[in-house]
């Protein structure tokens, strides 16, 4: 299938006192139109890095992408100008955050937010785009939306902001979402609400989904394929089912042992021992040696490679040496 969205080799630096430091480290990950990509990983593995690069919405003067490229339908957004990525922003691509309170306006009604990203991206009356901007609150599941566009979004819970940046989010009808732990503040009955709706608008709008997540329960619920990343890098990549079926990284094997569905009704849920390291102290050979159960000695002095089991299944670490084709 022809690519949406394709990053390759993207190196993304922070700069330092000392010397830059490389938060995503080569990382390739693609998307075709109406699929949901996975990216799962532990805080501080450079998930929402990546998202923020993709977005060219890095922090300017502290961080920019060093290397690789990201193209969305073959152009490539990394030699873009500010203004040509604004464009892209909103009208091609578009994001959705954790936490929905820091990209609405406190001081304006949601309403107006709201018929504002709409008029931004097509030449719609304030008429028409008030109606739209109902339309959208009644599409996401918000009910008596000729009421709910006069609320402030601090009158609104924690789930009901989620569903008004989705509106905003699908004003523009974007071919790309960017979820970043849409559902991660969310009780659990909110989140599956949330994820039913963004699979809901998936349907009728054809929208891929680059989903970012920590869970990897959220992962087998609504992706089609994962990557799975470690230390700024992919460490194991594939379809969903087969990643469940058969985890290769030992890093993706302790992250499922962590879920509960898969810890086999034990009380005390397993954790990966220690942390992911910061980027400035990556291990020389392998990035999770330090946690690994299964290191060897290879482990500590050399870097794995990538090894492919087929149906685009790729796992790094040295393990598979020999094994796959
Ligand atoms: Fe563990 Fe070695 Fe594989 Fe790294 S390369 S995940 S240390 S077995
Ligand atoms: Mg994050």
């Amino acid at each position: 299938m022809t690519k949406l969205l394709e990053v390759s080799g993207l190196r993304t630096e922070f700069q330092t006192a000392a010397a830059p430091v490389r938060v995503v480290d080569g990382i390739d990950v693609s998307l075709s139109p109406g699929e949901t990509l996975g990216i799962v990983g532990e805080s501080g593995s450079g998930k929402s890095v990546t998202s923020l690069s993709i977005m060219g919405l890095l922090p300017e003067g502290q961080a920019a992408v060093a290397g690789g490229d990201i193209r969305l339908n073959g152009q490539s957004l990394t030699r873009m100008t500010e203004s040509e990525m604004r464009k892209i922003r909103g009208n091609k691509i578009a994001m959705i955050f954790q936490e929905p309170m820091t990209a609405l306006n406190p001081v304006f009604k949601i309403g107006r937010q709201l018929e504002e990203a709409i008029r931004q991206h097509s030449d719609k009356s304030r008429r028409a785009a008030r109606k739209e901007a109902i339309d959208l609150l009644s599409d996401v599941g918000i009910s008596m939306p000729e009421q709910m566009i006069n609320v402030y979004p601090h009158q609104l819970s924690g789930g009901m902001r989620q569903r008004v940046m989705i509106a905003m989010a699908m004003a523009c009808n974007p071919e790309v979402l960017i979820a970043d732990e849409p559902t991660t503040a969310l009780d659990v009955t909110i989140q599956a609400q949330i994820l039913d709706l963004m699979r809901k608008l998936q349907r009728e709008r054809g929208t891929a989904i680059m989903l970012i997540t920590h869970d990897l329960g959220v992962i087998a619920e609504m992706c089609d394929r994962v990557s799975v990343m470690y230390a700024g890098q992919i460490v194991e990549e594939g379809d969903v089912e087969t990643l469940f079926r058969e985890p290769k990284h030992p890093y993706t094997i302790g992250l499922m042992n962590s879920l509960p569905q898969f810890s086999g009704g034990q009380e005390r849920l397993y954790s990966i021992p220690g942390q992911v390291p910061q980027p400035a102290d990556y291990p020389a050979g392998c990035r999770f040696a330090p946690r690994c159960p299964s290191r060897m000695e290879v482990c500590e002095t050399s870097e794995p490679g990538s090894f492919d089991f087929g149906d685009g299944h790729r796992c790094k670490c040295h393990l598979y040496r020999g094994e796959s084709r």
